[in-house]
């Protein structure tokens, strides 16, 4: 099929002033997304406007553009409120808006619940242009009359359908009615159910609808594989492609907040740094998670469809459909994820013999080119482990800042040859558990020794060793024994799985056999040692 061929469209053809491409221009926007091309200048023009796009299309400025250049930087009067569904989404989009005001010299202020209303008064009292807030506090400021809408000018419902799944309904409803009806209403959603469209017959003036239909964000940059996999293969298909990409990031999709909470918990199980998160989570878990995604404590992210709606996490280098999405505007929400900034981004969908229907589905109406991939050998990860090996070690080696292990290596090269105690090492790195660098210790932190699950006195421990090493209780029981100075008769309780161990020590010994054990060698292969989650039927 011919496409029409357009010339792309620049920041300079939308009349902007100077102070505002200043600012586009050191944000490094090179040119406007495709809802920013339509929306900025129906919102310049005054009309009201209804977008839908995706997430990370750039919405923000798309509004954000239009409502800086109206203010009156003279008046000294909030003349813009946009509502967030979400603290984080109301400071996020504050920041952008700050950005982009830089040399307007305009204030946009967040406000939200949860934190002090008595700084955030004395903020709005000394004189803010733009509101970006959550509608319960919103309103709490109104109430309380510290927050004055009369001069607002410009409206924006930021992410409405969320809104709306979080009830938030009658509060910006409330908070509409204290506003002008010259204003301009606009309204941004990722997807449009009827509600939302009774909203704005209500509330906005013949709104202009933009909508960039998700197939043409469906970036090039998006690997698309499907892998087919039975469903009891799917946890060990997943562990396989983590090993396979050594510092990937990946976003994990199921269906349910159940099914999230026990690939997360099964994954932290075989040494993953892996969370979860899904809609019963509170606005400070879901905070506190994304900030361990964010600093890289966990490279693992497993989440619902509406726990990732509205997520800003830029850096996904897999976005995997552990479960089939339902819908083919939900697969493509989905993988749009991954492939963000420029990035190269791999979408893996998992699909059950019986799901093979939906796939094709998918397939056509999103006209995807999804292909069939082939999950990584045990071969061919490690292969791959030793070339991102190779690499640091190199890195390593230019650096040369490593005077002080020149004489341990030394001292090893003394008695053994170079080259054995390279591959020793080598082996000591590589073999073992995959993911016992990965996640160690950290991966299934939280856990306490004192809630594992085990009967008073003791502690059940987990450990990255099982069945496929050919280990027998014995074994462990006697490197326990022998590592940590503490009797056989002591070790309670040895359950051997495929790949993983869980055993039951005393309670007052289990630091020690943490301590010893963690990262040590049982049958040539090295192994993580620790506190076991208490059962997932006994938890919480
Ligand atoms: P949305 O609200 O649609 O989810 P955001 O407004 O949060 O998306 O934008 C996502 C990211 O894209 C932000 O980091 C933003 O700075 C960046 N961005 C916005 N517009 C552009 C552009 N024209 N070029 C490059 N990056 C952009
Ligand atoms: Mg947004």
């Amino acid at each position: 099929m011919e496409k029409k061929v357009k010339s792309p469209m620049s920041f300079n053809d939308f009349g902007l002033s100077s102070e505002i491409l200043k600012a586009v221009s050191q944000m490094g926007f090179e040119e406007p997304t495709p809802i920013q091309e339509k929306t900025i200048p129906a919102l310049l023009s005054g009309k009201d406007v209804i977008g839908q796009a995706q997430t990370g299309t750039g919405k923000t400025a798309a509004f954000g553009i239009p409502i800086i250049e109206k203010i009156d930087r003279l008046s000294n009067s909030v003349q813009a409120i946009i509502l967030a569904p979400t603290r984080e989404l109301a400071i996020q989009a504050a920041e952008e808006m700050n950005k982009l005001a830089k040399f307007k010299k305009l204030l946009a202020f967040p406000v939200y619940g949860g934190t002090s209303i008595e700084r955030q008064i004395s903020t709005l009292k000394k004189g803010v242009h733009i509101v970006v807030g959550t509608p319960g506090r919103v309103l709490d400021h109104i109430e309380r009359r510290t927050l004055n809408l009369k001069n607002v000018k410009i409206a924006v419902l930021d992410e409405a359908d969320e809104m709306l799944d979080m009830g938030f309904i009658d509060d910006i409803t409330r908070i509409l009615k204290e506003i002008p009806e010259t204003r301009q209403t606009l309204l941004f959603s990722a997807t449009m159910p009827d509600e939302i469209l009774r909203i704005s017959k209500r509330y906005m003036r013949s709104p202009e609808k933009i909508r960039i239909p998700s197939e043409t964000l469906t970036a090039s940059k998006i690997d698309q594989i499907f892998f087919e996999v039975k469903r009891e293969d799917k946890i060990e298909a997943l562990s396989r492609l983590i090993d396979s990409d050594d510092g990937g990031r990946f976003l994990i999709f199921c269906h349910t907040k159940k099914e999230a909470d026990d690939v997360a918990g099964n994954l932290k199980l075989r040494g993953y740094g892996a969370d979860s998160m899904h809609g019963d989570f509170s606005q400070s878990q879901r905070e506190a998670v994304l900030k361990k995604f964010k600093e890289g404590r966990v490279d693992v992210l497993v989440a619902t469809d509406v726990a990732a709606r509205g997520l800003d996490i830029s850096d996904i280098s897999h976005v995997v459909n552990y479960s089939i999405p339902q819908d083919p505007e939900s697969y493509v929400h989905r993988i749009g994820r991954t492939g963000r900034a420029g990035k190269a981004g791999v979408a893996v969908t998992f699909v059950t013999p019986r799901e093979e229907r939906q796939l094709r589905l998918i397939k056509a109406v999103s006209k995807a080119d999804i292909k069939r991939g082939k999950l990584p050998t045990n071969e061919e990860i490690m292969e791959a482990r030793f070339t991102s090996l190779k690499d640091k070690i190199d890195e390593f080696i230019d650096d040369k800042s490593f005077d002080k292990f020149l004489k341990m290596a030394e001292g090893l090269a003394e008695k053994v040859k170079p080259l054995e105690a390279l591959a020793a090492l080598l082996k000591f790195q590589l073999q073992g558990f995959e993911m016992a660098e990965k996640g160690g210790v950290s991966g299934v932190s939280g856990v306490s020794l004192d809630d594992t699950g085990a009967p008073q006195g003791m502690a059940r421990l987990f450990m990255t060793i099982g069945k496929e090493q050919n280990v027998r209780a014995n074994d462990i029981v006697n490197a326990i024994s022998r590592k940590a100075n503490i009797p056989p008769s002591a070790i309670k309780k040895v359950s051997i799985f495929d790949t993983f161990t869980f055993i039951e020590v005393p309670r007052d010994s289990a630091e020690k056999v943490i301590e010893f054990m963690h990262q040590s060698i049982i049958s040539g292969r090295k192994v993580t040692v620790a506190p076991a989650r208490p059962r997932t039927d006994t938890r919480r």
